[in-house]
């Protein structure tokens, strides 16, 4: 497997190379734990380990030379994405990111969660920074609507909901993606009844795209 750090090196490389492009994306894995055990996981076993602080404080130095390097030119806009596992079981490495890279305006950023972490998502909202990257960020809830929600085996569902709701009335950006398996096929019909629901009780907040 490549090293992670090199793998980073060769997106903010690439990212440079692209400076003329009217936006660059860049997926950074925060880490490869997750706090969940999906029955259609694909990452099963390989979900236990964080990156090293020696790889994280590289890769933040990198992200915030390159955000450095875009301010003296043309600008395009820089889309951050953190994935995993789940990344808000290192909440730290994302604080650290979003701390070192808020103050340039070209930057977006967008996390994809199970939900379930919910002390990091209150530092989230709690950070001295909020304020000012919230009309920037994107949370996407991984969120199986019901029955099938059930698949992911540590949990029911309602910490996600609730944390979802949480940052949508805190002014983020809150989308939802659902993973169907094909043995929930016939259960199709309720799980788009909950994802029904689940748009009129939030349609309130103007930032939840249910
Ligand atoms: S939340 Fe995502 S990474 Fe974690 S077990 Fe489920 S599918 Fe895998």
């Amino acid at each position: 497997m490549a090293d992670i750090t090199e793998e980073a090196k060769e997106a903010a490389d690439l990212a440079i190379a692209l400076q003329e492009s009217e936006a660059v994306h860049i997926e950074v894995t925060a880490t490869d734990k997750c706090n969940c055990s999906c029955e259609y996981c694909f990452e099963q076993d390989h979900c236990t380990e964080h990156m090293s602080e020696d790889k994280q404080q590289k890769i933040a130095s990198l992200l915030r030379e390159y955000c450095d390097s875009m301010s003296s030119s043309r600008s395009p806009s820089l889309y951050l994405s953190f994935w995993g596992g789940e990344p808000f079981l290192n909440f730290s490495f994302i604080d650290r990111v979003l701390r070192e890279t808020v103050k340039h305006k070209f930057v977006q950023w967008h996390i994809y969660t199970n939900g379930l972490v919910t002390d990091a998502i209150d530092k989230l909202v709690t950070a001295d920074y909020f304020e000012e990257a919230r009309d920037r960020l994107e949370v996407q809830f991984s969120y199986d609507g019901e029955p099938h929600n059930t698949q992911k085996r540590k949990h029911d569902g309602k910490t996600t909901i609730e944390n979802a709701k949480k940052l949508a009335r805190a002014g983020v950006q809150v989308k939802f993606k659902a993973t169907l398996s094909y043995d929930m096929i016939d259960k199709l019909p309720q799980i788009w009844e909950s994802y029904r629901d689940l748009h009129e009780e939030m349609s309130c907040y103007e930032t939840a795209d249910v």
